[in-house]
């Protein structure tokens, strides 16, 4: 059974997110500002990012001011999918799991 204070949280997200905020996992929440996308901007192996990995980026891309956790604000991914858009993401993660079984 869903506990009322489940629901209540699951109500604060939605709300969270129709109104462009961003929910971080301890709790704080904030708006979601679009940066300018970097096109210097490069993955962790130093590889360049595609166009759309680095609009994604500018887009997605938050930073906690309380916790300082960088994630993606729109697939709430853990940290921040650099070099990947959202769904990018989702599909090398699937295929990944696959593999693994
Ligand atoms: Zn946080
Ligand atoms: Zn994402």
């Amino acid at each position: 059974m869903e506990t009322f204070e489940k629901l209540q949280k699951q109500y604060y997200k939605v709300m969270a997110d129709k109104a462009g905020l961003v929910v971080c996992t301890c709790g704080n929440m904030f708006e979601l500002v679009a940066s300018k996308a970097d096109p210097h901007q490069r993955d962790d192996k130093g590889k360049k990012l595609s166009k759309e990995a680095s609009l994604n980026m500018g887009q997605c891309r938050v930073r906690c001011n309380v916790c300082e956790k960088n994630f993606c604000g729109k697939c709430h991914e853990y940290p921040y999918h650099i070099g990947y858009t959202c769904e990018e993401y989702r599909f090398y993660k699937t295929t990944m799991y696959d593999r693994n079984g």
